[in-house]
């Protein structure tokens, strides 16, 4: 499950409280821990309010395993390479206005910030006992990522036919969202993963973990469209199956 949520979006839609580092700010982007504690019910944290919480308390320490303010919980590897995403994809943060007009904007307003970020989560990660940032030999295969793409188109392929024929039971969408949010979180650690290690300098043979990312984050972007398209249908189904049962009524 995404661990990262946007204080404008909750659904219902109530402002979370203000975020237990900065105080402040209702909107942005905030990230649950493992411990539950930066969730919209349990002291909100913002996810920068969290990256900036792993510097070190005094220059020239060793690094601590992170930890949640709150608590003092422990961090999790998997946690970490999704905020890397978050920040690699340079995805915009939602903020309500006085209006109540969503405005968006980078959380990282310079190359510099993000790569500022970046180290941070970096050297936080590697400090986890385990988490050495060192490509596995799947990594840096190319063979797998090859293998990752075909599994991901023929589900976005079976999926867009299935809508063009309008031949899914409700079940069976149920069951592809499922197997949507299996391969989206997938790809989502890899994907997290690669953007620490591009970050730390490793390199693929015969290509850069530059490009493998933008290839993993696309299939991202096309598995969501896909389960746009599955809750659309799921809609119109209910919808139908809803007129039957009116007419059968009226009968
Ligand atoms: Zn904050
Ligand atoms: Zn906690």
């Amino acid at each position: 499950m995404p661990s990262i949520w946007n204080g404008f979006d909750t659904n219902p839609h109530t402002l979370p409280d203000a975020c237990v580092v900065c105080a402040g700010g209702v909107g942005g982007n905030f990230l649950r821990l493992p411990c539950k504690h930066g969730g919209p019910e349990s002291y909100p944290l913002h996810v920068e309010c969290m990256i900036r919480s792993l510097v070190p308390v005094e220059r020239g320490t060793p690094q601590q395993a992170p930890r949640c303010p709150v608590c003092r919980g422990g961090i999790d590897t998997e946690t970490l390479t999704e905020v890397a995403d978050y920040i690699r994809q340079d995805k915009l943060v939602t903020f309500p206005s006085e209006d109540g007009i969503a405005i968006s904007q980078p959380l990282c307003q310079t190359p510099e910030q993000k790569a500022s970020f970046l180290s941070l989560i970096t050297t936080a990660h590697e400090a986890i006992h385990g988490g050495e940032l060192e490509p596995s030999d799947q990594e840096t295969s190319p063979a797998y990522y090859d293998h990752l793409s075909q599994i991901a188109e023929e589900l976005i392929n079976s999926i867009n036919n299935s809508i063009e024929e309008h031949n899914y039971t409700l079940e069976e969408i149920d069951q592809k969202m499922l197997e949507i949010q299996d391969l989206d979180a997938h790809l989502l650690e890899r994907s997290g993963r690669i953007a620490l290690l591009d970050h730390v300098g490793w390199a693929i043979a015969g290509g850069d973990f530059g490009e493998i990312y933008d290839r993993l984050v696309s299939l991202r972007t096309q598995l969501e469209r896909s389960r746009e398209q599955l809750t659309e249908e799921r809609e119109q189904k209910q919808r139908e199956a809803e007129e039957q049962d009116h007419a059968h009524h009226f009968a």
